[in-house]
């Protein structure tokens, strides 16, 4: 994959996978992470498997902060042809119980941090006549999730936004696509299992697969959109969930 790609949080868990997947393949990666000192280990780790990454820190929700980490990139590799919107968080809590605060950070990194890069790196892409923005959204945002509602519905508004901009952009040979991943081991998962074990278990049996995702089952969906074999595809929202939905 020749191609330069642009991962937000990309520090961690499925970023983390993202990057070292597409470096893998031969494109050159900024990983960009609120936290600096990770997105700088992902960027040692690929390099000294012999690819090529660069760290940058960035908040997502800050869109100052997201025009400068766009600049930095475009200094670096010149172009940017791959975004991956990966930064994401959520809480735990029933809505009833949740507040403005708790909505406010998860609208704010979930959806107006996609809405932040996709305004920056998209006229870059215009100038190249060629880009691919894939959105990782949830399948919390497909079918609900309870306990994480407001969460739901930013990823629910970053899977109708990723329709509506892959028909703006569609003129301008950019695709625009989302993945929704179902439960995926993370080292957060992980952290639940010690505190509630037989958690993954129970989760599994629920997976028509019977298996959660691995980091990497997603980080593939990601090639498959950013490759050229994935030209033809736009406005699309994949789930990477084991079966869990079935459109
Ligand atoms: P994670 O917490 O392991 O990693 C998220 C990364 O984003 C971290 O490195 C964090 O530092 C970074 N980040 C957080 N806020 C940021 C900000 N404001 N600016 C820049 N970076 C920021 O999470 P993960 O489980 O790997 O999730 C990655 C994406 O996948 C998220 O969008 C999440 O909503 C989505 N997702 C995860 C699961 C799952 O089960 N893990 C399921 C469905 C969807």
């Amino acid at each position: 994959m020749d191609r330069v790609c642009l991962v937000t949080g990309g520090g961690s868990g499925i970023g983390k996978a993202i990057c070292k997947k597409v470096a893998n393949e031969g494109a050159k990666v900024i990983v960009a992470d609120l936290l600096l000192e990770k997105a700088e280990m992902v960027s040692d780790e690929i390099r000294s498997e012999g690819g090529e990454a660069v760290p940058i820190q960035v908040d997502v929700t800050q869109f100052l902060d997201v025009k400068q980490m766009v600049q930095k990139a475009e200094n670096v590799f010149d172009r940017i042809d791959v975004l991956v919107n990966n930064a994401g968080w959520s809480s735990v809590e029933s809505f009833l119980e949740s507040n403005e605060s708790t909505w406010d950070k998860e609208i704010d990194i979930n959806l107006k941090g996609v809405l932040y890069t996709c305004k920056t790196v998209l006229p870059i892409m215009m100038k190249q006549g060629y880009g691919k923005v894939i959105n990782i959204s949830s399948e919390a945002g497909v079918v609900g999730a309870a306990s994480k509602v407001v969460y739901s519905a930013a990823k629910g508004g970053v899977i109708s936004f990723t329709k509506a901009l892959a028909r703006e952009m569609a003129r301008h040979n950019i695709t625009v696509n989302s993945i929704s991943p179902g439960v995926t081991k993370t080292p957060l998962l992980n952290e639940l299992e010690s505190g509630k074990p037989g958690l993954i278990a129970k989760l599994e049996k629920l997976v028509p697969l019977r298996r959660l995702a691995e980091p990497e089952d997603i980080a593939n969906t990601v090639c498959l959109f950013a490759s050229y074999e994935g030209d033809y595809i736009t406005g699309q929202t994949l789930s990477v969930s084991g079966g869990i939905t079935m459109n």
